[in-house]
């Protein structure tokens, strides 16, 4: 099972020039990934394993690929390869005393060998490791605070994209153009774990995931355009923790957004604070075109009513003239650790309403997609309401407007209502949406209305567009 070992080596040298550290397979993941050609006509996956702390090789990690039983260890270099028979994979990485890594979509072709390096995170670390793991992992210190997802015409962030519903999926866009559509919670943990590191308190990490939520829904006008991968908007890449605090974060966010007066807002973020307070919005600290923190000067964003000064106990004062690493606008992550961790212990609901001033964690309710409002039907034809998702469980109630009754469909996962053949009458329905935690949503505010009646030209519209009431 094993490659052409002089190949293998020989590929890493001429390719790499020598050891691959810590920091460098977030990069490889980021740009498309290392492939060798293999005269051998042989395919596989192979690299290296090192700790993320020390930069030194892993001995003795287990290396899998998923839907396949055979296994991999590393040897004394940190060194792996894994013959695989061309596909698509997920690469698991395990060692005792780390977070189990995985790199997903490493994609096998044949007579080619796959480069993918690990630097595993170890569990428990020190408070100096931890800030060492910080440096290393973290893409980016901060959030972007370009305005580039305002919506047209409005020229504060005071709420910067009017609330939409929290969808399913979300398109990213690789710096190659690939486009790859994919689960927005699935998106998301190949996010935060590269904005705040994955075993880092569950509270800060649910904070955390509301925050790339909010910013990923924002950006993308609820799913309407795709999102980049880079700095530009808000780092991803292939690789996840399984079963680490990031995920469960995620999960346990599962479609909650934060805003302000019904608008989503701009969930900025850095890494440190002064160790008192963070800045007002109009006093952000500079940064470089490339969104990094470079300058001891302010650098004036617009003023925010939810991005205020607010006092950040609990660490250690970054220690640099300027006091922030960041804009010092948002949340301070390093604050939000400590504000997790005892003696304070604050839920994350209480974490993102004390750096985001004012503001609500939200979920939109569900919303009725079709058919649309007015809709007329011939009896006897057989109708389906179908809805938006975002939640974990939906109840759909329709009514008969002209004999007073209702039949309820759900709970149910599943975003559609497949009703069969309806009566004569005229008929309302609405939607309301429940999360894994058990909380409902209210029924959607607007409701449809629909005539089943003895026509022929089935589901055309009405055309009184002015009346509130849709009839
Ligand atoms: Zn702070």
């Amino acid at each position: 099972m094993r490659l052409n070992r002089r190949d293998f080596l020989k590929a890493l040298g001429v390719v790499l020039g020598g050891f691959v550290v810590w920091g460098r397979s977030l990069l490889r993941a980021q740009s498309q990934p290392l492939v060798i050609n293999q005269a051998s006509g042989r395919s596989g996956i192979a690299g290296t394993v090192t700790e993320i702390v020390t930069g030194q090789p892993l001995a003795g990690a287990t290396v899998s690929a998923s839907g396949l039983t055979s296994t991999v260890t590393t040897d004394a270099m940190g060194q792996f390869d894994l013959e695989l028979p061309p596909g698509i994979y997920e690469i698991l990485v395990t060692a005792p005393g780390f977070l189990d890594m995985s790199r997903v979509h490493q994609e096998v072709g044949p007579s080619s060998l796959l480069v993918a390096d690990f630097a595993m995170v170890p569990l428990n670390p020190s408070e100096e490791e931890a800030q060492i793991i910080y440096e290393r992992l973290i893409a980016s210190p901060q959030g972007s605070l370009e305005q580039a997802f305002l919506a047209p015409g409005q020229q504060t962030p005071q709420g910067i994209a009017p609330t939409v519903t929290v969808p399913s999926t979300i398109v990213v866009e690789w710096p190659d153009g690939t486009q790859q559509t994919l689960d927005l919670d699935y998106y998301l943990k190949g996010v935060v774990p590269f904005e705040m590191p994955p075993d880092w308190p569950l509270e800060a990490l649910k904070a955390q995931a509301v925050a790339a939520r909010t910013y990923a829904v924002a950006y993308t006008q609820g799913g309407a355009k795709p999102i980049c991968t880079t700095t530009s908007c808000q780092v991803y890449t292939n690789d996840r923790f399984p079963g680490s605090n990031a995920e469960m974060a995620v999960d346990q966010t599962h479609g909650q957004v934060a805003t302000y007066q019904d608008n989503i807002i701009s969930a900025v973020y850095f890494s440190r604070c002064n160790g008192k307070t963070t800045r007002d919005s109009e006093h952000a600290m500079g940064s470089d075109d490339n969104g990094k923190w470079l300058v001891c000067s302010e650098h004036p964003w617009n003023y925010s009513p939810y991005l205020r000064a607010r006092s950040c106990n609990g660490h250690q004062p970054y220690s640099s003239s300027c006091g922030y690493y960041g804009h010092g606008v948002g949340m301070c992550q390093w604050g939000a650790y400590y504000w997790a961790e005892k003696p304070y212990e604050w839920d994350y609901l209480r974490i993102l309403n004390w750096y985001y001033t004012g503001i609500t964690v939200t979920k939109s309710p569900p919303a009725p997609i079709s058919p649309f409002s007015g809709a007329l039907f011939q009896v006897g034809s057989n109708i389906t309401l179908m809805w938006s998702a975002g939640w974990a469980n939906y109840l759909g109630e329709l009514q008969n407007l002209d004999t007073g009754a209702t039949i309820q469909y759900g709970w149910t996962p599943s975003t559609s209502w497949p009703l069969g053949a309806w009566a004569l009458g005229r008929y309302q329905w609405h939607i309301k949406g429940r999360d894994v935690n058990g909380v409902e949503t209210p029924f959607s505010t607007y409701s449809r209305f629909y005539v089943v009646q003895h026509v022929y030209n089935t589901y055309f519209p009405r055309t009184d567009k002015n009346s509130t009431s849709n009839w």
